[in-house]
């Protein structure tokens, strides 16, 4: 892996390399893939989040998919 494939721009926590972002390899010990993968799901969840708050203005809601966004938010 060359290192330009190596660095990652994390943010997620309060931890954070100078209070900006872990950029090589995270303070908590998370890798560039890991980063990566955390922020795909961050994305998607996101996303359904918005799907379901425009539902539920519609007048539609479903707990399965409530509890499975608010379970997924907090594991992340
Ligand atoms: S890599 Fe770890 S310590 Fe750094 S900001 Fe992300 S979650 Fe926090």
């Amino acid at each position: 892996m060359s290192e330009q494939e190596n660095l990652m721009n994390c943010d997620q926590c309060e931890q954070t390399f100078r209070g900006t972002a872990c950029v090589s390899k995270g303070i908590c010990g998370k890798d560039p893939d890991m980063e990566s993968l955390q922020k795909i799901l961050l994305y998607g969840l996101k996303g359904m989040a918005a799907y379901k708050a425009h539902a539920r203005r519609l007048g539609k809601t479903d707990v399965e998919v409530e509890t499975f966004i608010e379970k997924s938010f907090s594991r992340l």
